[in-house]
């Protein structure tokens, strides 16, 4: 099967892996869309010699072969989760299902990035995941990334009436922005640095939105809030900088989540008096289960989050290097290949 993997630094190549062979319980799709994520393009900006997977994990498929005893059938259409929780660890009996030992012990092959995905048994009875017939492609795509912000937000017990801060305008501080506004918050605000996107953001995802550059942030926060500060702050920038923001726009008793994954190293100083006086909660997220990944498929379904808004560019797998140039000069927001 011919799949895109990181070639050089900056680059795509094209490679082929052959296709496994589909036991009784296994199923194969034929590949519809696959999202650029974030993690893609770090992947390509570093750039490998001898990839031993494909790019991409934010895939839809059609079935085109499915085991006997997979209870699949042929031409069903389906997400696939990017890993799986083993179901019967402390974690995942105790409702922290990616903190799982064995979360990458079974995967897709070979990534989202390729004509055909070969999704083994165990992934398909718990991580395969039917899309109804009302629901595109390209935004059925935004499952997994939909799904790890349904996770942020319900780690950070955002219930209605909150007011949620996100910092961060790309695509999951957005897509945040969405999920947190259909759990009932608001105010929901957006802090950003990028116009075009803040703009979409107060279109569509926000009732209030900062520009950074132009506007100190925290007394933005504070004027909409009663002066208090958010009750929930989303940090979606990977970097140090915005937990400390976020540290500095929640209100006494709120959540501060540290949602965007962070270089090896990160550190921030923190001051411990605040956190203890002021009773901060101080949290992170990481990652999706197959459950988040099903009530992202119904809020997407059900038009509770704006796809048509967050999916700004589609190209045909044959453009791939075209859509990774795009995504990685940060035009638009969601960049999803189709196939
Ligand atoms: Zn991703
Ligand atoms: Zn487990």
């Amino acid at each position: 099967m011919r799949c895109a993997a990181a070639g050089q630094p900056g680059k795509i190549q094209l490679i082929d892996f052959p296709d496994p062979q589909v036991g009784p319980r296994d199923v194969m799709l034929a590949t519809s869309a696959c999202g650029i994520c974030a993690t893609d393009l770090k992947s390509i900006a570093k750039g490998a010699e001898k990839p031993e997977y494909a790019l991409g994990h934010e895939v839809v498929g059609k079935v085109i072969e499915a085991g006997n005893q997979s209870r699949w059938t042929i031409g069903q259409r389906a997400v696939v989760a990017p890993y799986l929780p083993c179901g019967a660890c402390h974690y995942c009996l105790n409702g922290q299902p990616t903190l799982c030992k064995h979360l990458f012990d079974t995967c897709p092959f070979p990534g989202g990035m390729a004509e055909r995905v070969f999704v083994p048994g165990d992934l398909v009875k718990r991580g395969l995941i039917p899309v109804s017939d009302t629901l595109s492609d390209e935004y059925a795509a935004l499952a997994e990334p939909l799904g790890c912000v349904i996770k942020g937000i319900e780690d950070s017990q955002v219930e209605t009436g909150d007011s949620v801060l996100v910092i961060g305008d790309g695509p999951m501080g957005l897509m945040a922005a969405a999920v947190a506004r259909a759990y009932g918050a608001f105010p929901v605000m957006v802090a950003g640095m990028t116009p075009s996107r803040l703009e979409a953001a107060y279109q569509n995802f926000a009732d209030v939105v900062v520009d950074v550059t132009q506007v100190d942030l925290q007394a933005e926060v504070k004027k909409h809030t009663s002066g208090r500060g958010a009750d929930v702050v989303i940090a979606a920038v990977s970097a140090g900088e915005t937990l400390m923001t976020a540290i500095q726009c929640v209100r006494p008793g709120g959540t501060v989540n540290a949602f965007a994954g962070v270089p090896d190293g990160t550190t921030i100083p923190l001051d411990l008096r605040k956190l203890h006086y002021n009773q901060i909660h101080l949290t992170g997220s990481f990652g999706t289960a197959p459950e988040h990944m099903v009530k992202a498929l119904h809020l997407l379904d059900h038009k509770k989050v704006p796809a048509g808004a967050i999916v700004t560019a589609c190209y045909p797998f044959t453009q791939i290097q075209e859509a990774v140039d795009v995504a990685l000069q940060r035009q638009g927001l969601k960049i999803v290949v189709t196939f």
